[in-house]
């Protein structure tokens, strides 16, 4: 009899195993696990677990038909709400979300909600279901900057609403982060986004590639000059963080975003692909976000010994814990308490060494995390011909720059209304990390669903 207080576990690849090659990691539920673990789900009437939701899946009602076996109905239920369920189910923090509220919590482990979303996405996907196209159509044009789950979301929301929508990405590729970021052995781009993205445009959504707002066209000039009546921003925040150390200038040393996008999006891992990518011997990766966690996580695929180097400790780490255990699994070496001070390059302007000093923790900071503070005299060297910085990343300022009379804060983010998406100037929505600095992809894409009905709302009172 299984232990009802227990998840159904999910089977995943061996660790020795996984750690030489791109394929997923998680290998999902089959139909039987799923109507198991969907049989734990309590049914609450006062479902904490839907308001834990930054779309508001009606979990319950999903979870209730998977436990039937009505796998296309619980599809329906979730495709009212969510646009990129397959996605959700395999990157969303769960557990400080929709998982995080669940009853089943208190006394034991939470129901897998994630892990059946992506149960029921995956179904659907392999048995040719999509969601249904929207019938009514107002032809009144509406301009989606950024094809990130920000952009996707908003996109398909005004679809619905009736809208003639179209997506201009930079990228020659629509997905944002979930195609150049995120790695494949955690969210497969062929199989899992690239048919998202096309469940998208089945709902009449345009996208055009290799447009970048503020260089090809500017967002005065979309609603001047081409007759788009709204645009939303959701142009994500690429722009990496940087040091400030000497050293970081030399060869051998990537920001995070630009090693993964060499990897994921132009395909370095793969031998009939010709991307040029260090294949250091001795990696280390700055910081221990999720970001990081993806950075080392690759390189160690590429072969290398990888430390990451964090400056706090195990409790402080920001990255998921699923993300830290599968990196320690795999072998990823942890030098936690730990801060580089300068990168060692030799004659030739390449990374030949990292130099740290070690790091103790005292007083809670603003973020109410311990502050780490250096041990004086305590440098030393870890060997390396590689370091990835993963500090952080802030939005891009080309668009706020070439658009007039939309504001931005500090931080350079776009300012704009919580709950309609609504900047500084007429007619323009934002949301996003564009408007909130790096952040998950279920608040993106629950600040483009926002913007959506904003727009909708504007748009309808213009009329
Ligand atoms: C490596 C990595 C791993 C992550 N892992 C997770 C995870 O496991 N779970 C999670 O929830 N979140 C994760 N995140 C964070 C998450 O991916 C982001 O919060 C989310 O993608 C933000 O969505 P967005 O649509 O706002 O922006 P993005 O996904 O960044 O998309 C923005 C898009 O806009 C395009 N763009 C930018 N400027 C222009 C322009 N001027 N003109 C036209 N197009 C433009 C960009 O090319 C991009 O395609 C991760 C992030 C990274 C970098």
């Amino acid at each position: 009899m299984a232990d009802v207080l227990k998840k159904v576990p999910v089977r995943e690849q061996d660790p020795q195993v996984r750690a030489t090659n791109f394929d997923e990691v998680c290998l999902g539920y089959n139909k039987e696990e799923a109507m198991e673990e969907a049989a734990r789900c309590l049914n609450c009437k006062n479902a904490k677990c839907i308001e834990g939701c930054p779309v508001n899946i009606n979990i319950p009602a999903f979870i209730k038909e998977v436990k039937e076996g009505k796998f296309e109905d619980a599809y329906k239920v979730i495709s009212e709400s969510s646009a990129l369920p397959a996605i959700c189910g395999r990157v969303c923090p769960q557990e400080s979300q929709c998982e995080g509220k669940c009853i089943r919590g208190i006394k034991g482990e939470a129901v897998s909600i994630g892990k059946l979303e992506r149960f029921v996405a995956d179904w659907a996907r392999e048995n040719g279901i999509k969601p249904p196209a929207p019938e009514n159509r107002t032809g009144r044009k509406v301009a989606v900057i950024g094809s990130g789950p920000a952009g996707l979301t908003c996109a398909g929301d005004l679809a619905k609403y009736g809208y003639d929508v179209t997506i201009f990405e930079a990228l020659h590729e629509p997905g944002g982060v979930l195609v150049y970021g995120i790695p494949e052995f955690r969210l497969p781009k062929l199989d899992v986004v690239a048919k998202e993205v096309e469940n998208v445009k089945s709902l009449g959504v345009k996208i055009e590639t290799n447009v970048i707002i503020g260089k090809s066209i500017t967002i005065d000039e979309l609603m001047d000059e081409e007759g788009f009546e709204a645009v939303f921003i959701g142009s994500g925040a690429g722009l990496p963080m940087f040091m400030g150390i000497p050293g970081e200038t030399a060869k051998g040393v990537f920001s995070a975003n630009e090693y993964l996008t060499r990897n994921n999006l132009m395909k370095a891992f793969r031998e009939d692909y010709d991307t040029p990518i260090v294949h250091g011997k001795k990696v280390a990766v700055v910081g221990g976000g999720n970001v990081a966690m993806d950075a080392a996580r690759t390189a160690l695929r590429l072969g290398a010994e990888v430390h990451i180097v964090y400056r706090r400790s195990e409790a402080e780490l920001p990255a998921r814990a699923e993300e830290v255990h599968h990196a320690k699994e795999e072998g990823i070496i942890f030098d936690l308490l730990t801060n580089p001070k300068e990168i060692l390059v030799d004659e030739n302007d390449s990374v030949c060494g990292i130099r740290c000093i070690r790091m103790e923790l005292g007083e809670p900071d603003a973020s109410g995390r311990r502050r780490p503070v250096e041990i004086p005299g305590s440098e030393f060297d870890i060997d390396v011909d590689t370091v990835i910085m993963s500090l952080g990343t802030s939005p891009n300022p080309l668009i706020s720059s070439t658009t007039i009379g939309l504001d931005v804060n500090k931080r350079k983010c776009i300012v704009a209304d919580d709950t309609t998406g609504q900047t500084s100037k007429d007619g323009v929505f934002a949301g996003g990390d564009a408007v909130t600095g790096a952040a998950t992809v279920i608040l993106a894409m629950g600040a483009g669903k926002a913007a959506a009905k904003g727009i909708h709302e504007f748009l309808s009172a213009k009329n």
